[in-house]
């Protein structure tokens, strides 16, 4: 059984194709900068080494062709026809509080999620025109989409409502959705095997660091919390995004600055200009953040010291809304490669019982790994994550096929 992962950004479309039965990748790649004159397709196949080359497509539509096209080619192409792919399982952002898990694709599920476009406006209808362009190409094919919000459905209310005025979660369904679930649904699972314990008696803080960022509690099984809320720029300090702020200010600038009036500028203040960017001035990369606190820059140390700060304060809240932990897991881009900021956010968190061992933790690796010491009553893991290979076996187990 063969499972296509398809990811529709707002001018890319990323895809990953596997072989299910023993679950591993065997062609994947990207198109970004879709109607853009800069366009390229980089791509990689168990058989073929990386490429990368320009090229002119319009919109998703000639994307999703180009790919499904070249996957067929007879020299370049890994599967001889379209009826060796079963399932094609589509990431989605934003799924709102109409979907709670994943689903199979079907007219009425894609009047739903019209629905939700306006929570999501860059992200849900690049999604909707991916799946249109793929039922195209794969005609009679089954399509599941697998939402990042569906994991944070089980968060009690006292935890996702905003206590503004209650018409505006009744009228606007403004309230907390949460995001990086299919991360966290992967690493939990992952962390009941390593932890050899039944993942329903766990009690987990996950860290998914990474250009966009969030901490979650989890309880056997269950998000109860997380940091972002009812859109990806709530929480800790992220590359480009300020995380928490007093709401205020948003009214002071408007208030203040003629060019702050309109929500678009005010988004990308904050989606885009802030973060470890806007504090530093130098970078959302947390490795010239490394690099240039190694040289003494003053505002980067700064930024540095903000973001560890955040995520320190959000790890030990979970820590008492579950009431203790069995572990604190970090993944993603820094996550699972920076060693300074792991070791940042464990430091003085003895009281909770999270002791690092700062020798294990400095240790490169991409495997899965324990860092803490052996006395250390919550064990901190790295978990690299696979949030493709969580949507190819969600696509899987929705359409019932096991081969
Ligand atoms: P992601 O969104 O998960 O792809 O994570 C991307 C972020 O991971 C980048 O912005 C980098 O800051 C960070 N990152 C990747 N590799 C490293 C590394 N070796 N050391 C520190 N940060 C890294």
């Amino acid at each position: 059984m063969k499972a296509l992962v398809v990811n529709c950004g707002s001018s890319s479309v990323k895809y990953t194709l596997f072989e299910m039965e023993n679950e591993k990748k065997i062609a994947w790649g990207l198109i970004e900068c879709i109607g853009l004159p800069e366009a390229f397709y980089k791509r990689e196949t168990v058989k073929n080494k990386e490429t990368k080359e320009s090229v002119k497509v319009a919109n998703h539509t000639e994307a999703v062709e180009l790919i499904i096209n070249e996957l067929l080619d007879k020299k370049k192409g890994i599967i001889s026809d379209v009826s060796e792919i079963d399932v094609v399982g589509h990431r989605v952002a934003h799924g709102g509080d109409k979907f709670s898990k994943s689903v199979l694709v079907t007219g009425k599920v894609k009047e739903e999620l019209k629905d939700c476009f306006s929570i999501a406006p860059l992200h849900n209808p690049a999604h909707y025109a991916g799946i249109v362009a793929v039922e195209k190409m794969l005609p009679g094919i089954p399509s599941v989409l697998v939402f990042d919000t569906a994991f944070h459905q089980t968060i009690p209310d006292y935890a996702y409502m905003y206590a503004l005025p209650y018409d505006f979660y009744e009228r606007d369904h403004i309230r907390k959705y949460g995001f990086h679930g299919t991360s966290n649904d992967y690493i939990s699972h992952r962390a009941a095997v390593l932890l050899n314990q039944p993942l329903n008696t766990l009690k987990l803080i996950t860290a998914h660091l990474g250009n966009g960022s969030s901490i979650t509690a989890i309880e056997n099984g269950r998000a109860i919390d997380t940091s972002m809320g009812f859109t990806p720029l709530q929480g800790v300090i992220m590359g480009t995004r300020c995380g928490d702020i007093d709401p205020a200010i948003i009214a002071y600038l408007i208030d203040q600055y003629p060019e702050y009036k309109d929500a678009k500028t005010l988004n990308d203040l904050m989606n885009k200009k802030s973060g470890l960017a806007g504090v530093s001035e130098l970078s959302a990369d947390m490795r010239d953040i490394l690099k240039a606190v190694s040289g003494g820059n003053k505002k980067v140390q700064l930024a540095f010291n903000m973001l560890v700060y955040s995520i320190k304060k959000y790890v030990s809240a979970y820590y008492g809304v579950l009431n203790g932990a069995d572990a604190l897991i970090f993944t993603a881009g820094i996550g699972e490669n920076s060693a300074p900021v792991r070791e940042a956010v464990c430091k003085n968190l003895n009281a909770l019982g999270i002791e690092l061992d700062v020798e294990k933790n400095k240790e490169r690796s991409r495997e899965e790994r324990f860092i803490s010491t052996s006395n250390s009553k919550v064990k901190i893991i790295v978990i690299p994550t696979n949030e493709e290979l969580m949507i190819a076996r969600e696509s899987r187990r929705v359409i019932g096929n096991n081969k």
